[in-house]
């Protein structure tokens, strides 16, 4: 069995991704979105039309569904008081897919609408996570 590691938000300061941690401190949620066409991707990278000109880091609802999880049952980060109960995909309504964690959900449901909330898990490491927003879920799109 391996030993659990720190969390990797500890070396944010070098990193492309930087100004969206600082930003979860500030319970502000943030996404990489194309100056040209609004087209939005995270993490950050470049716009598929337009390259990596124009890119910059832009606040986003903070909304979406859930697009997949799985359950964990082996802790990977000390920083974090249990395991978290579930890896998930959840597809934010500006479009990208990003990793995160439901809490607060009896059960989870394909589609079922979902809002960021944010959870300090260390001095200055805030992380995202995603809670039930309440509604029906979305209908899959065909
Ligand atoms: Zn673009």
């Amino acid at each position: 069995m391996s030993t659990p590691r720190p969390f990797p938000g500890d070396v944010v300061a070098d990193r492309a991704d930087a100004e969206f941690w600082h930003a979860c401190r500030s319970r502000r949620y943030l996404v990489f979105r194309c100056t040209t066409c609004g087209h939005t991707v995270w993490p950050a990278g470049s716009c598929p039309r337009h390259g990596m000109a124009g890119m910059v880091w832009a606040e986003a609802s903070g909304r979406g569904r859930l697009h997949s999880w799985t359950v964990v049952h082996q802790r990977y980060a000390t920083s974090f008081a249990d395991p978290p109960p579930n890896v998930a995909v959840v597809e934010l309504d500006e479009g990208p897919l990003v990793h995160s964690t439901v809490v607060g959900a009896e059960r989870l449901e394909l589609r079922m609408r979902l809002e960021v909330a944010f959870t300090e898990i260390g001095p200055d490491v805030v992380i995202p996570v995603f809670r039930p927003a309440g509604g029906t879920p979305d209908t899959l799109a065909v």
